[in-house]
């Protein structure tokens, strides 16, 4: 699995200061793709050794590390997560285009699911297909509507 780049961002997990990898080769064709080259096959190999290079610099900096993409390797997305919370007690995000949850949920935070479809938008817009949901124990809470009132605010 690799990375082409990464940021640190403050919208893509709502009250999160967020560390976001944005992992290549992505299997998923949506059409319509708002990231077309994310779907080659590029970057710098995402590992624990090269996350840990990473957070030697931000862990200090942020409240969650979100990994965005990786749905041609979900078990190695689970790995990272997982070194996540050992080893920096860090909260964790997925954002995936896959509609059903990874085999490990519990290794996460927030978890982003669906393909990105033009006609129904982003995360943004009332009438997206996409879902955010924030994890509370065992059961988790749909929090889409976070999206939502920050534009409209
Ligand atoms: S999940 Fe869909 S929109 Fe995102 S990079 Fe992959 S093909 Fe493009």
């Amino acid at each position: 699995m690799r990375f082409h780049n990464y940021d640190i961002v403050f919208q893509e997990i709502p009250d999160e200061v967020t560390l976001a990898i944005n992992i290549t080769h992505c299997p998923n064709l949506c059409e319509g793709c708002h990231s077309p080259h994310l779907r080659e096959d590029f970057g710098e190999v995402l590992d624990t050794a090269a996350l840990d290079r990473l957070l030697a610099r931000y862990a200090e900096d942020i409240t969650c590390v979100c990994f965005m993409g990786g749905d041609r390797d979900v078990p190695a997305v689970e790995c990272l997560a997982e070194h996540v919370r050992t080893h920096y007690h860090l909260k964790t995000g997925w954002y995936s285009g896959r509609n059903e949850m990874p085999p490990h949920p519990m290794l996460f935070d927030f978890v982003k699911l669906g393909p990105y479809i033009p006609e129904k938008g982003s995360l943004k817009q009332r009438t997206t297909n996409q879902r955010l949901y924030r994890r509370n124990g065992e059961d988790w809470e749909d929090i889409t509507g976070r999206f939502w009132r920050a534009v409209e605010l």
